[in-house]
């Protein structure tokens, strides 16, 4: 079969490689459409070898089960679905009360093995998986399904985790329109009231935002939170969703989170924000805010975001290309001119 594969620090090949061989608890999937990731990106740029064989990149995976393992139960060949990129344990105390993002086995900083991250992902013909990490789609189109896997998960994970903050008429922010923020607008607008403004430095992106739900939009800048103070009339948004993660965003967050606020860093880019215990008065954190580094999601979170696609409340905008085309849809994420998810069909 013909896989995209890190060979690599920094190169990625097309190569043809055997399908993978499943064990008695895993399906192999025929890959119907594998989405592309920042992450992707991150690991693209890593300056030393993740592990010694090539690495098939591609943790949004949407496709057909061809082949079921001999143990595995309740699943058959023919099925359509889409993969949990968390492959986590099952049994330890987290993954049975159903946080499985967090569970034990991955120890305190790392995450549970992720397909594309660590064993084989899916921007191939065939991917292997876990049986347990199968999430059936019914007749959703691959396109849609693939980017639910990562950009619709971690964006329902965040939201959910705020939804003390997410009354009606409560502002939210979402920084970053880009695969995850754009559709965090749209699952904001299905399962809340809240009041979204849409943060990003491109115009067209904060379109998309406003044809996804986003109420209003602000072109990221020094003075936005500012802005976002003068829209809640002083006191900040109630919940910022921070897509990007760099010092920028992360500050703006700070600045503009209202007291008992949520403050949800999605975005890995690095950034440092300031928290600082120190008397009322200033710009920086205000009192009661809570701060959460969110990472993937539940399987339950999967499901509901399936769901809301199945409702047709949940519409990714879609760029494909097709698998031999990867290395130049991944410049043009890296270049920042990807509208939505760019989507790798094989
Ligand atoms: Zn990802
Ligand atoms: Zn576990």
């Amino acid at each position: 079969m013909r896989a995209l594969q890190l060979t690599d620090p920094g190169v990625l090949e097309l190569r043809k490689v055997p399908v993978p061989e499943i064990g008695p608890t895993d399906l192999l999937l025929r890959v119907g459409a594998a989405g592309i990731c920042h992450s992707d990106l991150h690991v693209l740029h890593i300056p030393f070898k993740m592990r010694d064989e090539p690495l098939t990149l591609g943790h949004e995976v949407a496709g057909t089960i061809e082949a079921v393992g001999s143990a595995v139960e309740g699943r058959s060949a023919g099925e359509r679905g889409i993969v949990y990129l968390c492959w986590s344990c099952g049994v330890c105390r987290e993954c049975v009360s159903g946080n499985e993002n967090v569970c034990r086995a991955a120890g305190r900083t790392a995450m549970p093995p992720c397909p594309g991250l660590g064993p084989d992902g899916g921007m191939a013909e065939y991917i292997r998986i876990p049986a347990a990490s199968f999430v059936p789609i019914g007749d959703l189109d691959f396109l849609q399904a693939a980017p639910l896997a990562d950009a619709a998960l971690s964006s329902y994970h965040a939201i959910n985790g705020a939804r003390a903050q997410l009354q009606p008429g409560s502002v939210a922010v979402v920084i970053g329109i880009g695969g995850l923020g754009h559709v965090a607008v749209q699952i904001l607008a299905a399962t809340s009231a809240a009041h979204v403004i849409a943060v990003d430095v491109s115009a067209e992106k904060l379109d998309l935002a406003a044809r996804c739900g986003a109420a209003e939009g602000l072109i990221g800048g020094p003075d936005t939170a500012r802005e976002v103070l003068d829209r809640t009339g002083g006191r900040g948004a109630d919940a910022v969703f921070d897509f990007v993660g760099t010092d920028h965003t992360a500050t703006l967050a700070v600045e503009s989170v209202a007291p008992n606020g949520a403050y949800r860093m999605i975005g890995l880019g690095g950034g440092a924000p300031e928290i600082t215990a120190g008397p009322a008065g200033g710009p920086g954190w205000p009192w009661g805010a809570s701060i959460r580094k969110s990472y993937g999601g539940t399987k339950s979170d999967l499901i509901s975001s399936v769901a809301l696609a199945q409702a047709g409340k949940l519409r990714v905008e879609v760029e494909r290309y097709d698998l031999a085309e990867g290395r130049e849809a991944l410049d043009r994420l890296e270049r920042g001119l990807v509208a939505g998810r760019a989507v790798l069909v094989p």
